[in-house]
């Protein structure tokens, strides 16, 4: 049993409640007491003094591809189209030890910048590259993350009118195979689930209308829950209306895949009119705003997505599109992003917060368990330094972590110790960071060769 006491506790609950000096226990994995002042009498607890911080949900990563950890810093200058198009042919040589070795150092990062569960967008299976989806779940077993990976897929290659090589395209029968091995294999429904597995095939132009179709078949008959990237730029937009007569949205629901167990990523480039039906069907939002920023890609509509009730959570997105991949900073850049947007009552530091949370965990299909720090919640704890350099002076400690820049002090999973004082318990950092980089020397000559 753990008790923090002393601390700022931002709940992240629908009422927002918040205790300027605080306590959190939690014991078995469970959250056992939160409230005002010190914790009750807890015998044999081992207590933490949280003078100085500022405790919080665990950070919920909703969308992401750890693989490209180490193939950061390609196509800097492009735009998404010319970027994958230079990465495509790199992601080709991946592998499964390749996948490991970046899994392992990106969520040892999303650690040390507070998240606790992340999803893995992984749709690039090469020819003989073995299980990849083995290699991250072993990677993320390490680090001690809560992990839901996706069994992601492309089927439409050049030869077809679609944008990836024909070398990193699977059959759409192998596909489907694989998805339900990888469920069979990997998801637990349990409440405390570890590992649970989505359907997710890449994007509208890389993967063809039957397999969206059948993959939500498949998903919706096994009870898991399905991601895809949408409208994320206007060269997609124009790509649907030139090949389906449809925009992403009404393209994506003609196929089944608007829901509540539905989580789209990035949705830039919405109407009035999807939005609502987005509102109306309960289908999520992975908002990625730091990825959306460095691929120039537009400001997803954040507000009108709250107003409307649209669940929305918050992603890094790929490392290949944003190589800082620090979890925390999405909280300042949806603020940022959505102030550039709207104007400076567009967003506010505490509904940032929620996103990352409450909003994460829902899209997730997890909010009974996770996303807010409630009695009888997972413990799945982040907790911030506000006090010295970063933090002296500012009287709210939630304005630091979104607005300011608070260090990790402490990350618990499921009540599991994975960061304390600011490093990584669980595995070494420096091996994880020597691992990738030989990684991603080998795989920049495998491509080169
Ligand atoms: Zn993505």
């Amino acid at each position: 049993m753990i008790v923090l006491e002393g601390c700022y506790v931002a709940t992240a609950d629908a009422a927002g409640t918040e205790y300027a000096s605080g306590h959190l226990a939690f014991d078995a994995g469970r959250i056992t007491a939160v409230g005002a002042g010190p914790a009750p009498d807890l015998p044999g607890a081992e207590r933490i003094d949280g003078r100085g911080l500022l405790v919080t949900p665990g950070l919920v990563n909703v969308h992401h591809h750890l693989y490209q950890w180490i193939t950061r810093g390609y196509a800097i200058d492009g735009t998404l189209f010319e970027w994958l198009t230079t990465l495509y042919p790199v992601w080709a040589r991946l592998d499964a030890d390749l996948v490991h070795d970046s899994a392992a150092a990106n969520l040892a990062w999303m650690a040390l910048t507070g998240c606790t569960t992340s999803t893995d967008h992984h749709y690039v299976f090469p020819d003989r590259g073995g299980d990849l989806l083995e290699a991250e779940i072993t990677a993320a077993q390490e680090v001690g993350l809560r992990f839901h990976p996706t069994r992601g897929s492309m089927n439409l290659g050049q030869s077809a009118g679609g944008l990836p090589p024909d070398s990193v395209v699977e059959d759409h029968d192998a596909i489907l195979a694989a998805t339900e091995a990888a469920i069979a294999r990997w998801h637990d429904p349990s409440p405390e689930a570890m590992v649970r597995i989505a359907v997710a095939p890449c994007s509208p132009f890389s993967v063809t209308a039957e397999l969206m179709r059948d993959s939500a078949a498949l998903a919706r008959r096994a009870g898991v829950r399905m991601h895809t990237h949408l409208a994320e730029t206007l060269d997609e937009e124009e790509f649907c209306r030139a090949t389906f007569g449809a925009t992403p949205v009404e393209y994506a629901e003609d196929l089944g895949w608007l829901g509540d167990d539905v989580w789209l990523a990035h949705c830039v480039h919405l109407s009035d009119a999807a939005i609502a039906r987005f509102a109306a069907t309960g289908t999520g939002v992975a908002h990625c705003p730091t990825s959306n920023a460095r691929l120039g890609s537009g400001i997803a509509r954040m507000r009108d997505l709250l107003d409307a009730g649209v669940p929305v959570g918050l992603g890094v997105d790929g490392s290949a599109s944003n190589e800082s991949g620090r979890m925390v900073d999405e909280l300042h850049q949806a603020l940022l992003a959505a102030r550039f947007r709207g104007g400076p009552l567009a967003l506010t530091a505490r509904e940032s917060l929620r996103a990352a949370t409450a909003g994460g965990a829902r899209c997730l299909g997890r909010d009974a368990e996770l996303g807010t720090l409630e009695v009888g919640k997972l413990a799945d704890v982040a907790v911030w330094r506000v006090d010295g350099l970063a933090g002296s002076g500012i009287a709210d400690p939630v304005c630091t972590l979104v607005f300011g820049a608070p260090t990790l002090a402490h990350l618990f999973v499921g009540g599991n110790e994975v960061v304390r004082d600011g490093e990584l318990r669980t595995a070494d950092a420096e091996s994880l960071a020597a691992a990738a980089g030989r990684a991603a020397a080998r795989i920049a000559a495998c491509s080169a060769s």
